[in-house]
């Protein structure tokens, strides 16, 4: 059978232009309109044959039109801005029965009810023929990927299909036209294995202070009364040099930190909950009222 191919169609820019939509900047918006590099982007999924996609931020459409000639056999394109969905409409029209536009915000988006269900496979599967494919702000797709990465743990929200692939562009700036492509496919068995909480939580501390020495940000996963001395004895027994940089550190040195920090949270139940930033707002609380209450007897005096 013929591959499907989209009819002939104003270009992403004539659209662009037709429905007047102007990026705008402050939304972090820029439109990829080369359709050799759409092309190339959408290639990063692998096979779409008889794939059951879903787009998310698809904007006046050039990644879309990709995805439609790779002959897939459902399109779900998720847009938050309204004034999209007309040039989208008219994509839908030429691909008829194939794609589903839903206004909306893929953050608030339930993925888990979007595609049919007997596509669903076991997670030591290979993966389902689902994909996600996006071209978002930095702004969205940092919290989404974190997301995403916390559902693959739980395998629900887009996982619940199973190892749901996802390629994903990262803007480095508004004004770049460069893009970098990158292509996830959930492992089977995670390397890490630790609650995805408590990863989280270990790897945003360490990367807290990005350009220091590691020691600095596993300090602060401890109360300051016991900082220096705990977070030596987690870098030993993660055996960790405390003089590497966050960007130096490999996924076994982050195995081991977190490893390392389970073992100390198991042997003390309240580390876990323990916040830098809540002490430092409490420090700061303390200090305002000893000032204030300095005051009101400088006063009476
Ligand atoms: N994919 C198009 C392209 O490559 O030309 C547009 C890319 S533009 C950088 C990002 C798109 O994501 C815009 O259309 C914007 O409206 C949409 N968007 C931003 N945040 C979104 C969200 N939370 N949910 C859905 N779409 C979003």
């Amino acid at each position: 059978m013929a591959a499907f191919r989209l009819p002939p169609l104003p270009t992403v820019r004539e659209i662009i232009k037709l429905f007047n939509l102007r990026a705008q900047k402050q939304l972090s918006q820029n439109f990829l309109l080369d359709l050799r590099l759409t092309d190339k982007i959408v290639r990063q999924a692998g096979k779409l044959k008889d794939a059951h996609v879903c787009e998310v931020g698809p904007g006046p459409g050039g990644i879309t039109r990709s995805i439609l000639n790779g002959d897939i056999a459902q399109l779900l394109l998720v847009e938050k801005d309204t004034r999209f969905i007309p040039g989208l409409q008219m994509l839908s029209e030429a691909a008829p029965g194939k794609v589903h536009i839903v206004h909306g915000d893929i953050l608030t988006y339930k993925m888990e009810r979007a595609f049919p269900k007997h596509l669903q496979k076991k997670w030591e599967d290979d993966p389902p023929n689902v994909h996600i494919i996006g071209n978002l702000p930095f702004s969205v797709s940092t919290p989404l990927i974190i997301r995403w990465l916390e559902n693959v743990s739980n395998r629900d929200g887009p996982f619940v299909y199973g190892r749901t692939q996802m390629t994903l562009t990262f803007q480095k700036e508004v004004a770049e036209v460069d893009v970098s492509v990158v292509h996830f496919t959930p492992l089977v068995q995670p390397k890490i294995q630790q609650p995805f909480k408590l990863v989280e939580k270990v790897v945003k501390s360490v990367f807290q202070f990005r350009r220091k020495y590691c020691c600095r940000g596993v300090e602060i996963l401890f109360p300051e009364a016991e900082r220096l001395e705990k977070s030596e004895q987690m870098l030993m027994l993660a055996d960790v040099d405390p003089t590497l940089r966050p960007a130096q550190l490999s996924i076994l040195h982050f195995k081991n930190l977190c490893d390392a920090y389970r073992k100390m949270c198991d042997e003390d139940t309240n580390l876990f909950s323990y916040n830098y930033r809540e002490e430092l707002k409490q420090k700061k609380r303390i200090r305002k009222k000893g000032h204030l209450e300095q005051s009101e007897q400088e006063d009476q005096l």
